[in-house]
């Protein structure tokens, strides 16, 4: 099997399934998103569809229907189209033989966000799954399914993707290494959240000025931008290689009179106008004392 976005341990676990010849019929793909999770699912339906040698071998039809989400045997369902009368459906579909194939996977997207009446709906089959069906559920937060369902299935652990992949991708996409370095850090190991940015193109704004702050929607952009400037004096500061610094080009001369301290609690007031935001405060004046600390704007 190939490695998806260096999810070497999710590999490990399902290619030792696969050798061992013991298959769990109830996977839960653990993490967070834009991890490879359904990509990785999809490889393994390959892995246990592929009639030829080396498989998955990407050259068979098998394969390449599984690749072009048009094998008989695997379905990827999306989480806002399992209603009640879909779950039913999926439970039905289970029990049958797999049509060409050798199993019958359903890949379901998001199962942490199923409705309790859809999950449980689902339960009696994962308790008793056909010897021909796996079902593969992709979560970001365990937490949020239920224990009877989790207690049944193998939870294979995604991580998060690393900053080097994220960089090297980006970059193929045309990405310049400084903003490639910027979204990698914003993006906190999702891949797909990475993309998004580049392609929206709002890394490459600089900083709201000051007297547009009341027409903020959200401080995120504001709050990743001073975070990376903070990050990158405190790395200064400290005296450590200039290779991890990210914004090479940007000049923090004039923050030269911060010291350690002012940056460290700078940076925790960012996390205080984040809880501010997230319980309704007045997190619009929370940011404009930032400005005035950080001189900014
Ligand atoms: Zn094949």
């Amino acid at each position: 099997m190939r490695e998806i976005l260096g999810q070497k341990r999710a590999k490990k676990i399902l290619e030792s399934a696969i050798s061992t010849g013991k298959i769990p019929h109830f996977f839960i793909f653990a993490g967070p998103g834009g991890t490879g999770k359904v990509s990785m699912a999809k490889e393994f339906a390959m892995a246990l569809n592929c009639p030829n040698p080396g498989k998955p071998c990407r050259v068979c039809s098998t394969c390449l229907s599984i690749m072009n989400n048009n094998h008989p045997d695997v379905t990827i369902v999306s989480n806002d189209t399992i209603g009640i009368a879909q779950a039913r459906n999926m439970r039905d579909i289970a029990v049958l033989s797999p049509i060409s194939g050798r199993y019958r996977v359903f890949i379901v997207e998001e199962a942490d966000r199923l409705t309790l009446q859809s999950a449980n709906s689902l339960l009696k089959i994962l308790e008793e799954p056909p010897p021909s069906t796996i079902f593969i559920f992709t979560v970001r937060d365990i937490n949020n399914l239920l224990k009877t369902i989790l207690s049944r299935a193998m939870v294979v652990p995604f991580s998060p993707v690393s900053k080097d992949i994220i960089f090297s991708i980006l970059k193929e996409n045309g990405c310049s290494d400084e903003l490639a370095a910027k979204i990698g850090y914003f993006s906190q190991g999702n891949l797909e959240k990475a993309i998004e940015i580049f392609e929206s193109g709002k890394s490459e704004e600089g900083l709201v000025p000051y007297g547009e702050i009341e027409t903020l929607e959200t401080a995120d952009a504001v709050l990743d931008t001073i975070s990376i400037w903070l990050r990158d004096l405190i790395i200064r500061l400290s005296g450590a290689e200039e290779r991890f610094v990210i914004l090479k080009s940007i000049s923090q001369t004039r923050y030269i009179n911060y010291s350690l301290e002012d940056l460290i609690d700078n940076f925790l007031f960012l996390e205080e106008i984040k809880r501010l935001e997230e319980c309704n405060g007045d997190w619009k004046l929370a940011v404009a004392l930032l400005y005035k600390e950080l001189e900014v704007g």
